[in-house]
């Protein structure tokens, strides 16, 4: 194979969920396209990198310093639901009638692959409730292990702070990812959310 096409096809692979055969298919497909179709992909594959960076308060995605969210004057800041990462933060948006604001974590705390507190947003968390006055504090992470984890752990740090938390209804399958959640079932799992602070 041409040692160019073989490139492509070894940078397509690295994308998740794509083996050698899928990256070969999507590469030859790239080939055939046109040199305008081929220059808007590349393009817009480099648009993302140099423009979209992490809100400064939330850790959305955005184009600006805040995202639209927080920027916002008409949603609550005082209510903040605490997710794993911005995809979440799309679901949430369209699934459900939500008018607080976000804090996104960037995962959940897993000893078993070396993510520790440090390695997530959570100091970015405790500098926000420092200065933005929460009302509640939802944990709508993932019911997994990791996910659970995650919450016992902000749990005894939102106790010790005197933050009142809340955690989503049980309509979430244990052991499923937010984000394979269908949607009638995420909004009823915010509405119904319970208690979490004992
Ligand atoms: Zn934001």
């Amino acid at each position: 194979m041409s040692p160019t096409l073989q490139r492509l096809v070894d940078e397509i692979a690295k994308l998740p969920g794509l083996g050698k055969k899928s990256a070969m298919r999507l590469a030859l497909h790239i080939l055939k396209q046109s040199e305008p179709e081929a220059r808007a992909l590349a393009e817009a594959i480099m648009q993302v990198k140099l423009r979209l960076h992490l809100c400064a308060r939330c850790g959305n995605l955005t184009e600006v310093e805040l995202c639209v969210i927080c920027a916002d004057p008409k949603r609550d800041s005082a209510m903040v639901c605490i997710v794993e990462s911005p995809q979440e933060i799309l679901r949430f948006e369209k699934a459900t009638g939500y008018r607080g604001v976000y804090h996104v974590l960037g995962g959940n705390l897993s000893p078993l692959d070396g993510v520790g507190p440090a390695d997530l947003r959570i100091a970015e968390l405790w500098n926000r409730a420092d200065t933005e006055k929460f009302r509640e504090v939802i944990l709508a992470l993932s019911p997994t292990a990791d996910g659970d984890a995650t919450c016992l752990y902000l749990l005894r740090e939102l106790k010790h702070r005197g933050i009142p938390a809340t955690r989503l209804a049980r309509g979430v399958p244990i052991g499923a990812e937010i984000e394979h959640v269908d949607e009638v079932t995420l909004a009823r799992a915010l509405a119904e959310r319970t208690r979490a602070d004992g």
